[in-house]
Formats: structure tokens, C-alpha cells, sequence
């Protein structure tokens, strides 16, 4: 059961926590990594996740971690917000596949929303382009 299991320490984050497998870095310390999502649902998607955690998910995350956490998904929101100009902004994260969770390590979404640009689907489309990547966590790094 996709809620319930074993740590996969191969799983994608995982990889990418490591050095493995490469991403567009907005900030990291000691506590989180942020970085782009490669199949953003808006202009800007990008993840929040905890480091030195094999937690798969937020219920088995520990409590005393969560406000650390929770403060590095906000600052992230904040700064998309202030770089992007964007209308809205959703922060969520999801729990076993029937809730769309596709990689079990922990994280948070922060998927900004501009009135009357639609969300793309999650786990939808092609990669986008590194480059546009790239400039967007710039931006978003300097409103940190
Ligand atoms: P979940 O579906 O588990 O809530 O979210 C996983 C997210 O990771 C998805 O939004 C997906 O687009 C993103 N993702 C999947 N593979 C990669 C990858 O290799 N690099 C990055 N940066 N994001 C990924």
C-alpha cells in the first residue's frame, strides 16, 4: 500500500538529496532542499523537501520538524509570490497514490496561480525547458 511502507532510498528526491540526479536549486540549508518541479503545473512550480528524513510522506514525519519544515515551504511561497506576480498561490502536498502522491519522499508543492491561466495536470505533459528553469529559480532566489 502506497501509504504504508519501506523507504525507498533510490526514489527520485532521494537522488537528487544526494548529488545523483541533477535539478534547478532555489535554496537549500541544513533542514530542506527547494527546487523547480520538471513537470511544473504552472509557471513556477517548484517543491520543498526535508532533508536527513526517510519519512514518505507527511504522516511520518516527525512533529518536532514540522514547523522548521513548514517555515521553509512559506518562505518559498512568499518569495514565488513576490517574483513571480502571480495571482494566487497553491502550497499542498499528498499522501498515497489514490491521493496523486508519485514520489515517496516527503514534500511540499508550491504551484503559483495567475486568474484565468489554467492548472495543467498533475503528472502531465513534457519536461520544461531547464533554461526557463533556471531563470525562474533565479528570480525566486533573489526575492529569498
Ligand atoms: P507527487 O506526485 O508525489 O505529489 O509530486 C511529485 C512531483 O515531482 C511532481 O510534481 C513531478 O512533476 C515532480 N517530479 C517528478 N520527477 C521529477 C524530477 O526528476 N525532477 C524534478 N525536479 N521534479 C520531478
Amino acid at each position: 500500500m502506497s501509504l504504508v511502507g519501506e523507504y525507498d532510498g533510490n526514489n527520485i528526491f532521494a537522488k537528487i538529496l544526494r548529488g545523483e540526479m541533477p535539478c534547478v536549486k532555489i535554496f537549500e540549508d541544513d533542514n530542506v532542499l527547494a527546487f523547480m518541479d520538471i513537470f511544473p503545473q504552472s509557471q513556477g512550480h517548484c517543491l520543498v523537501i526535508p532533508k536527513n528524513t526517510t519519512a514518505r510522506n507527511l504522516l511520518e514525519f516527525p512533529a518536532d520538524r514540522l514547523g522548521p519544515y513548514f517555515a521553509a515551504a512559506q518562505k518559498l511561497a512568499k518569495a514565488v509570490v513576490k517574483a513571480l506576480d502571480c495571482d494566487g498561490v497553491i502550497v499542498t502536498q499528498f499522501n498515497g497514490a489514490p491521493a496523486g502522491q508519485t514520489v515517496y519522499h516527503l514534500h511540499v508543492h508550491i504551484i503559483p496561480r495567475y486568474t484565468n491561466l489554467p492548472l495543467q495536470p498533475h503528472h502531465g505533459g513534457k519536461p520544461a525547458d531547464t533554461t526557463v528553469l533556471r531563470e525562474q529559480a533565479a528570480r525566486i532566489a533573489a526575492a529569498l
